[in-house]
């Protein structure tokens, strides 16, 4: 179980909120961000195949 640094409530890998942006479908970028206090988590940087 994750915590969010900023918030210190548990952040569940199922409950992080993406956001997905990116130019054409090779590149893209996945925000996480938590779903308690919006703050930005991490970033992917990659191609995802889901
Ligand atoms: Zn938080």
């Amino acid at each position: 179980m994750a915590k969010c640094p900023f918030c210190k409530l548990e952040v569940k890998l199922t409950e992080l909120h993406t956001d997905k942006k990116g130019v054409g479908f090779v590149k893209q970028e996945i925000m996480y961000s938590c779903p308690h206090c919006q703050s930005i988590l991490g970033i992917s940087r990659g191609k995802w195949t889901s």
